[in-house]
């Protein structure tokens, strides 16, 4: 699940500040954004249209092995999108003044219609990194600054239209490793407290799948030789499953480790987890 409330935002952060991996002025920076994403779910509900995301039977599609939905297809109010888009800028300016320059440059090609909404959207929506390359040089600014500020806007809008379909998500067994509703890679995983059932999470769209348990959700390998797990600690809850077929590593939250009124919010266990992500790629594995 994603943060639903402020309170969860605080408490969440709170621990990451406790696991002492990051300067208090970025974490505070980070419980900002996390704060717009909901404020932006809020108000978006009224100023967005999700059913051109859905077409075709669902059911029929994910029995192809095809994802369900197509965020570049919903449609969003304009100015509610200059308006958020702006607000986020402002956020981000007070990060520190570095960045200033380049905000208002976004801002003005938004404006002038240098970068096309439509073209954003779909660009987030398939993380088509090569698109956000090509924006940076054209218009003078940081490519990963430009991915951030646009993912921040888009991610809580796809949220939303993934919520749709999460009560028919719940129980579906799907067999790939990547999202059923979005098609984005897993980037990290939950064995529930009860049945032990494993879960991969979308990092686009939230959306939370029941996965074989051994299985290397990136490259299908179920051969239990080359699948292993490494963990700090008997009593810790975080472990990295690693599949030395592709090198792919996933942290996992162990929820069987944990008390029951402890809820896994994967945003807030990804930060708190990023000492597990050096690790892994120390080891010699890598992200997907
Ligand atoms: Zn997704
Ligand atoms: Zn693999």
């Amino acid at each position: 699940m994603s943060f639903t409330t402020i309170g969860q935002i605080k408490k969440g952060m709170k621990n990451v500040r406790e696991s002492k991996q990051f300067e208090k002025g970025s974490l505070s920076n980070i419980e900002q954004v996390f704060i717009f994403g909901l404020d932006v779910k809020r108000k978006a509900k009224k100023k967005i249209k999700i059913s051109p995301a859905f077409t075709g039977a669902s059911k029929e599609k994910l029995k192809r092995g095809e994802s369900v939905a197509d965020f570049s297809k919903i449609v969003i109010d304009r100015d509610f999108l200059l308006d958020i888009f702006k607000k986020i800028c402002e956020i981000r300016a007070t990060f520190g003044s570095g960045n200033k320059q380049s905000l208002s440059k976004f801002m003005k090609a938004i404006k002038n219609g240098k970068i096309d909404f439509m073209k954003l959207q779909k660009n987030v929506a398939t993380s088509n990194q090569k698109y956000f390359s090509s924006i940076s040089k054209k218009i003078g600014i940081n490519r990963e600054l430009l991915y951030s500020i646009a993912f921040s806007v888009y991610k809580p809008i796809f949220e939303l239209c993934a919520a749709e379909k999460q009560s028919f998500m719940e129980d579906y067994k799907w067999k790939k490793g990547s999202c059923p509703v979005c098609g984005t890679a897993a980037a990290m995983a939950k064995f529930e407290k009860e049945v032990g059932r494993r879960l991969l999470w979308c990092p686009l769209c939230g959306t939370e799948w029941v996965f074989r348990r051994i299985k290397c959700p990136f490259c299908d390998n179920e051969n239990q030789d080359s699948l292993r797990y490494f963990y700090l600690g008997e009593k810790s809850s975080y472990r990295v499953d690693v599949c030395d077929e592709c090198k792919g590593y996933i942290k996992t939250v162990d929820e069987r480790k944990r008390s029951k009124d402890e809820k896994t919010i994967f945003e807030a266990e990804d930060l708190m987890t990023i000492f597990l992500d050096t690790l892994a790629e120390k080891e010699g594995y890598k992200k997907f």
